[in-house]
């Protein structure tokens, strides 16, 4: 058998023309928006104590809506999930200087959510398998000052709630999932996102369902429940005459969502577990035509559990194949490959953290008395994420592409003929 050259050497391309963009939009959500835009009521909140505080009748309906599917006692909406995650830390009471544990494999917001109440994040490191926060690293960066976790389903896979629920209740801790890449997924048949005291999904334009922008946090618990909605509004101009007492961090924003989005966010979320289903599908053809090779290991899913693939992540024994991840990426894209990432996150390596500069020029919250200790954010303190970062992980963005089952096999050729050939690489 001859073998092809690679492209990177001069030879044709494994995949010639793109695949299709990844489009979650139809004739329903066309709809939908147009009848809330023939109405003229694009949005029917009121930021003062009133029935119209709560949204209009396309927020409540999809609120509703989020409660029965996600088999939860409250949803609020909100306008990104940013505005979720910051919500949600203000919700459960956080104080400034407080301590809130967070992975360092996130999006950056997760840990800016944390910094917005003048709260510290501490960086626990992840698990190799899941790429999850790491429990035992949960309870190891605990100090006096710790009042929270705030856990990640990264790229689609659930963390391990139930170990990290178990360490909150032992240490008074409060939980928040962000869950974000990892809705319509299941922990032991429980939907992810539903398990802490609070937790939620981005309806950004990149995430599995989409309402432009958006997010949907969910909670049972009543008091939660209040104060997010609080925080949705401008609480400080409603808590009087609502009747609220308790004023910590009654300090209100306009996180609120519009009428087109929420009439979107319906029809969407009624296609949520096909589009789901249909990324399952595609993963695991890709894994089954990934396998084989050395070297290379593909996504694991913990028994129980299910995985949404926002990412399709893989990690390279650079060691045993004796290449570099660079050159192997540099390779599979030339072959036309597109959306490899190559290492994924180290929140805490962000300038912000390694300058200690967040809000003014002079180093607040970490130098002002707020701040109990001096937390470390160096290089070295979370040394799993930190090498998969830097020399083993790769992830292929399957949030990228609606994939058909031909692209699939093409990127599987791809990978094939690069590993035929590492040796000249
Ligand atoms: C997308 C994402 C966010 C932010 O959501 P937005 O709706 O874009 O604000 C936060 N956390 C994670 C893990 C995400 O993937």
């Amino acid at each position: 058998m001859t073998i092809e050259k690679l492209a990177i050497h001069g030879g044709p391309k494994t995949i010639t023309k793109p695949f299709k963009p990844y489009n979650s939009i139809g004739k329903e959500e066309i709809d939908a928006a147009k009848t809330v835009v023939e109405s003229g009521v694009l949005s029917k909140f009121l930021g003062c104590w009133d029935p119209d505080f709560y949204g209009g009748p396309k927020v409540q309906e999809f609120e509703r809506a989020c409660e029965k599917y996600f088999g939860v006692k409250h949803a609020v909406t909100v306008n990104s999930w940013t505005s979720g995650l910051i919500a949600a830390v203000g919700a459960i009471g956080i104080e400034p200087g407080d301590e809130v544990i967070v992975p360092p494999w996130t999006m950056c917001a997760s840990a800016t959510a944390i910094l917005h109440w003048n709260a510290i994040p501490v960086f626990a490191d992840i698990e190799t398998e899941t790429f999850n926060i790491n429990p035992k690293s949960v309870e190891a960066n605990i100090t006096p000052y710790t009042k929270a976790i705030m856990a990640v389903d990264i790229f689609g896979h659930s963390c391990d709630i139930d170990a990290l629920m178990e360490i909150a209740k032992h240490h008074n801790l409060k939980v928040i999932t962000d869950s974000a890449q990892a809705p319509a997924v299941y922990n032991k048949g429980r939907l992810t996102g539903t398990l802490a005291h609070v937790g939620g999904y981005s309806l950004n334009y990149h995430k599995h369902i989409h309402t432009g922008e958006g997010g949907i946090l969910v909670t049972n618990d009543d008091e939660i429940f209040e104060r997010l909605q609080l925080i949705r509004n401008h609480a400080e101009a409603v808590v009087k005459d609502k009747g609220v007492t308790n004023l910590s961090n009654m300090v209100g924003h306009n996180f609120r969502l519009g009428e087109i989005e929420a009439a979107i966010g319906i029809q969407q979320l009624k296609k949520l577990e096909g589009f789901v289903t249909n990324r399952q599908d595609a993963a695991e053809c890709l894994t089954k035509g990934l396998k084989n090779l050395t070297g290379l290991r593909l996504p694991i899913i913990k028994t129980g559990y299910t995985h949404a693939y926002y990412m399709y992540p893989m990690i390279l024994d650079t060691n045993l194949l004796g290449v570099s991840r660079e050159k192997i990426c540099t390779a599979l894209e030339a072959e036309g490959l597109t959306g490899l990432v190559a290492g994924y996150a180290n929140i805490h390596l962000l300038p912000m953290y390694q300058k200690k500069i967040a809000y003014g020029s002079r180093g607040f919250p970490w130098t002002s008395d707020i701040c109990k200790r001096d937390v470390n954010y160096d290089k070295g303190i979370c040394p799993i994420a930190e090498r998969l970062h830097d020399k083993d992980y790769i992830g292929y963005e399957m949030c990228l592409h609606q994939l058909e089952k031909e692209d699939v096999n093409l990127i599987v050729k791809a990978f094939e003929k690069v590993w035929r050939q590492l040796h000249t690489l």
